[in-house]
C-alpha cells in the first residue's frame, strides 16, 4: 500500500496526482488524514470529489477542496455477508470522521486567522462527507 485512498471514480485518481502540483499543502493533508484514519481505524479513505471548475463559489473551483466518503449504511445490506463489500463505497466512519477532525484543526491550519476549519463533515444520507479545505495561500 502506497496511500489508503481510493477513489469514487478513475478522473479522480488523475486528479488528486494533479493536486500535488497544484496545492501541495492540501496534497499532503489529505494524504496525512488518510494515514491517520487508516492507522487509528483501519478504514480506508474514498476521495469523491475534487476539482470542479464550475463550481465557481466553492474552494473546489480552485484547488482547494477534497470531499471524503463518511459511511452510510444504505450502501450495502445490513447483514455483512448479504453483498460484496467494495473498499470505495466504505468510507469513514462517523467517529473517524469526528476524531481526525479533532488531529486535522491541531494539525493544520486554514489561513492563520481561525476563520475556517479544515475539515467539516456535512451532508445528508449517501451524500454525506468530510470536506477538507485550505485557504488561498495554499494554491500561491
Ligand atoms: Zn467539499
Amino acid at each position: 500500500m502506497i496511500l489508503p485512498i481510493n477513489f469514487k471514480h478513475q478522473a479522480l485518481a488523475a486528479e488528486f496526482a494533479e493536486l500535488r502540483t497544484r496545492n501541495p499543502a492540501l496534497y499532503a493533508m489529505t494524504a496525512a488524514a488518510a494515514l491517520w484514519v487508516w492507522h487509528e481505524y483501519r478504514q480506508h479513505t474514498t476521495v469523491t470529489s475534487i476539482y470542479r471548475p464550475d463550481d465557481t463559489d466553492s474552494v473546489h473551483a480552485h484547488w482547494r477542496g477534497v470531499d471524503v466518503r463518511v459511511y452510510h449504511p444504505g450502501r450495502w445490506p445490513a447483514d455483512p455477508n448479504a453483498t460484496i463489500r467494495r473498499e470505495e463505497e466504505e468510507g469513514w466512519s462517523e467517529e473517524a470522521a469526528r476524531e481526525v477532525a479533532l488531529w486535522l484543526e491541531r494539525a493544520f491550519d486554514y489561513d492563520g486567522s481561525e476563520s475556517h476549519d479544515v475539515s467539516i463533515t456535512h451532508g445528508e444520507g449517501m451524500n454525506r462527507h468530510v470536506h477538507l479545505q485550505l485557504g488561498p495561500w495554499s494554491t500561491r
